[in-house]
Parts: structure tokens; C-alpha cells; sequence
């Protein structure tokens, strides 16, 4: 859910720094907040193109700290998210940061949903996740009462949080550990040297001995820029919300989600409770015309040639066709999320909801048409690159921050 901002000072950007992170959102923030605390000698300058950090996805989805049920086991979003979430509810109550451990239920309404349901608790299980555990249609009754379903996974760990605030909450680390946070600094061109990278921005230009790009939806562009291939590009698709009226509040008492297709990596719609006590039906998954579509309607030109010449998304849409027809009636029309959702808690109608927020999820696409589930992080020269970083990439920061600030001392062989 989006949430105020809280104001940060913009400290100038500066002309050199040695590790230049481009991206204020939670994960260039954790990354930047790492490498100032591993190397407090070095000059670590976050440059972000908004007035306010976590403007984009950070500021706008789910707010569901998950537990690490559906990764492929061994996979990077298995590891990181196990790992993440441990560290994020820590970080969260030693900073007093708004959470709660409320717990979520996997419903499945129909016997064909069973064998999806076995390989979810399978992969739970196998990435550590805490306390899952499978429950029956009394199970589901017990911890919703307006829920039906004949099955579920019940997943105790899985939380809430605004990750807004935590975004925040890594800023002032940042800044408290003496890195700079430059606002309103658009990276629009990448010029790499044999000693350094020369970063052209809206405030001039920042020399920096390395670079970490962590540009969410805008994160193929630059590591083009920085010498990177195409492959994958990033495709913007837009996750739109609905809100419950109050009244009717109390029909979910924390998470409800369905059992997800396996070929597609969003969760599909479900209904979330978030730290003000309001409930969210949603996200719907659209591609859309920009990569900043907050509005249905907003279309940038270089968005929308971007992906309308990327020959994954033609192979997607050949592919999904029948999903994206579902999906373009429930982005269009809010009686298909009610029903949607109504599948879960069948007391649900299109009566009880209201327009809310939308986000837009920077999901990578190869040339071949395949979605990229796991995390994708890769390098040109004295740079790194977050090309992947779709949820659960907000739960997992604190770990994705870890793995790159390894990756980061390695690679260009900084020590402390
Ligand atoms: C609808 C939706 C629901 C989601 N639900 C959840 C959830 O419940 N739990 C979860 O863990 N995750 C969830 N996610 C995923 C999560 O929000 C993202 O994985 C996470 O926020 C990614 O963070 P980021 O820092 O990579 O990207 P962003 O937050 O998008 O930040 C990227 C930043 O880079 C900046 N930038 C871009 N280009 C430039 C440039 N040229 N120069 C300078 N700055 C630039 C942008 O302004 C932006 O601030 C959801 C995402 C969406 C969209």
C-alpha cells in the first residue's frame, strides 16, 4: 500500500565517490547501507532520480512479508527470501518499525488444485520456511471464518509491514554511517573508463570507481548503457488494487491467497491486510505503456516501443493469451477481482470494494518469451546489476543486500 513519504535530506552528489548505488528504492537502499557498514573508508553515494526514495515498487505493493513457500528450493529467491524475512523482522523490531507476524493461508477450492498445493508445501518445507503447515476445510474455518476451501497451507510466519518505512529506515542508516543520498539525480547516460565510471545526471556528473544499478523497472536500460546485453529486457506490468469498505473489514482477518499457476511468477489475486488495518484485494497483471503506469491510461513512447519490439513479448502473448484476456478484464473491470476473490470468501461482492492504488511490477523477459522467476544479478565492467528483482525482492533486502555487498568486495577486491 503507498504510504506518506518521509522527507529525506538530499546531500549534493558529489564529483567522485568510490561506490556510486543508482536507485533509492529498498534495494538500492539496502545495498548502499551495507557497503557503507562493511567499508567504512569508502565513499558510498546513492543517486536516485525521484525527490523521495521508494517512490516506485517499494512504495507501492502488497506489504506482505513472505516466508519463502514458492521458490524453487536452491533457487536464489528460496535462500534469500528464508534469510531475508528472519532478518527483516528482526531489523523491524529493533528499529520499532510497524509489523506483525499475522500468518496467511494457501487455499485451494478445488480437487484439481491438490497436486499444486502437495509441490507448494514440498517446496516450503524443503527452503526451511517455519511452522508450515497443511490444514483441512475445518483448519481453514478456524483462522478465517468467512474462508472456504477443502485444503490449505498454513503459513504462521508470513507477515505485514510497510515497505516504505523500512526503505526509510535504511536511508537514515545510510546517511547516520556518513553515505551521501543524492535526490532528484536521474542517471541518463553510463560512460565507462579504464580507471572509472562517469555517470551523467540531472545534477551533472559523479566519477565513482564502481557502480551497483539497482533501477527496478529501468534496470535494463542502464545496463545497457553500461555495456550489458539486451537480454533480458524489462516489461512493465501494471498490479492494480481494490480496497474493502470498512464495513466489511472483517471478512479477512489477515492473508488469503489462491494456489498460483506454476508458469506464471505472480501470486495471482489475493487479499491482504495491511499495518492500518485496511484489506486489499488484488494485484491484477497487466502489461502496460509505461513503466511509471500508475494511471491505466499513461503511456511513454520509449516504454512502449521497448516492449512492443522485444520479440518475448510477442512469444509471451502467443503463449498466455487466454491469462492475458482474464487479465485484462479483471484491469478493466472491478467485478472480476470481487469474483475472483469471492472464490475464497464467497460472502465477497463487487459491492463491497473501491478503486485503491496500482503498482507496476518491473518483471524481466527473455528474448525466448519466458518470465524470469528468480532473481537475476550480473556484471560488466566495474559494475554490478540488479536486473531481476520482482517480489519477493522487498522481504528479502536485508539478504539481497548481503549477497551483492559479497559479490560487490569480491569481484573488485575491496577490503574493509
Ligand atoms: C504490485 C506489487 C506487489 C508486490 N508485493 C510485494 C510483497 O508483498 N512483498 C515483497 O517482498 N515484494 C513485493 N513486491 C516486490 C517489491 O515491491 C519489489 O521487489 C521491490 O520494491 C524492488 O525494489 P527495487 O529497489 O529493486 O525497485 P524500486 O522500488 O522500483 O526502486 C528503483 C529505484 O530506481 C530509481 N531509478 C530508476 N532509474 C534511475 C536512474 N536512471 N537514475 C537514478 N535512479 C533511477 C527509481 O526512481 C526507483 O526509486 C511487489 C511489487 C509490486 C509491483
Amino acid at each position: 500500500m503507498p504510504s506518506e513519504t518521509a522527507a529525506h535530506p538530499s546531500t549534493p552528489a558529489p564529483g567522485r565517490c568510490d561506490l556510486a548505488v543508482v536507485g533509492g528504492g529498498i534495494i538500492g537502499l539496502a545495498v548502499a547501507r551495507e557497503l557503507v557498514r562493511r567499508l567504512p573508508r569508502a565513499r558510498v553515494c546513492v543517486l536516485e532520480r525521484e525527490p523521495a526514495v521508494a517512490t516506485h515498487q517499494t512504495g507501492h505493493n502488497s506489504g506482505v512479508i513472505h516466508a519463502g513457500i514458492y521458490y524453487e528450493p536452491g533457487s536464489l529467491k528460496a535462500r534469500l527470501c528464508v534469510d531475508g524475512a528472519r532478518e527483516l523482522y528482526d531489523y523491524c523490531a529493533a528499529r520499532a518499525i510497524s509489523h506483525e507476524r499475522c500468518g496467511k493461508l494457501i487455499i485451494a477450492t478445488d480437487h484439481s488444485e491438490l497436486p499444486r498445493l502437495d509441490e507448494l508445501e514440498r517446496r516450503g518445507k524443503a527452503n526451511g520456511v517455519p511452522d508450515l503447515r497443511r490444514i483441512d476445510a475445518a483448519g481453514i474455518a478456524q483462522r478465517e471464518p468467512h474462508a472456504r476451501g477443502i485444503a490449505g497451507l498454513h503459513s504462521p510466519a508470513t507477515g505485514i509491514v510497510d515497505f516504505r518505512a523500512v526503505a526509510n529506515a535504511y536511508a537514515r542508516d545510510l546517511l547516520e554511517d556518513g553515505g551521501a543520498l543524492a535526490l532528484g539525480c536521474g542517471v541518463h547516460e553510463v560512460t565507462t573508463n579504464a580507471r572509472s565510471l562517469l555517470l551523467a545526471h540531472a545534477r551533472g556528473a559523479t566519477e565513482a570507481t564502481h557502480a551497483i544499478f539497482c533501477a527496478g523497472a529501468w534496470a535494463d536500460r542502464l545496463a545497457i548503457d553500461a555495456g550489458a546485453g539486451p537480454d533480458p529486457r524489462i516489461v512493465p506490468f501494471r498490479g492494480a488494487y481494490l480496497r474493502l469498505v470498512p464495513a466489511r473489514r472483517h471478512l479477512v482477518r489477515s492473508l488469503i491467497y489462491p494456489v498460483p499457476d506454476p508458469s506464471l511468477p505472480f501470486a495471482g489475486v489475493h487479499l491482504t491486510r495491511d499495518i492500518g488495518g485496511e484489506v486489499f484485494l488484488g494485484p491484477t497483471a497487466l502489461i502496460v505503456g509505461a513503466r511509471d503506469a500508475y494511471r491505466l491510461g499513461r503511456v511513454r513512447g520509449a516504454d512502449l516501443l521497448d516492449t512492443l519490439s522485444w520479440p518475448g513479448t510477442w512469444r509471451l502473448l502467443a503463449r498466455q493469451w487466454r491469462t492475458g484476456l482474464i487479465e485484462l478484464r479483471r484491469a478493466t473491470r472491478r467485478s472480476a477481482v470481487a469474483s475472483a476473490a469471492a472464490r475464497y470468501v464467497p460472502e465477497l461482492s463487487s459491492d463491497d470494494v473501491r478503486p485503491a492504488f496500482a503498482g507496476v511490477r518491473a518483471q524481466a523477459l527473455t528474448r525466448a518469451g519466458r518470465l524470469v522467476d528468480d532473481f537475476v544479478f550480473s556484471a560488466t565492467e566495474r559494475a554490478l546489476h540488479v536486473r531481476n528483482a520482482p517480489s519477493p525482492a522487498a522481504t528479502s533486502s536485508l539478504a539481497i543486500a548481503r549477497h551483492i555487498a559479497d559479490q560487490t568486495q569480491r569481484r573488485f577486491g575491496l577490503g574493509p
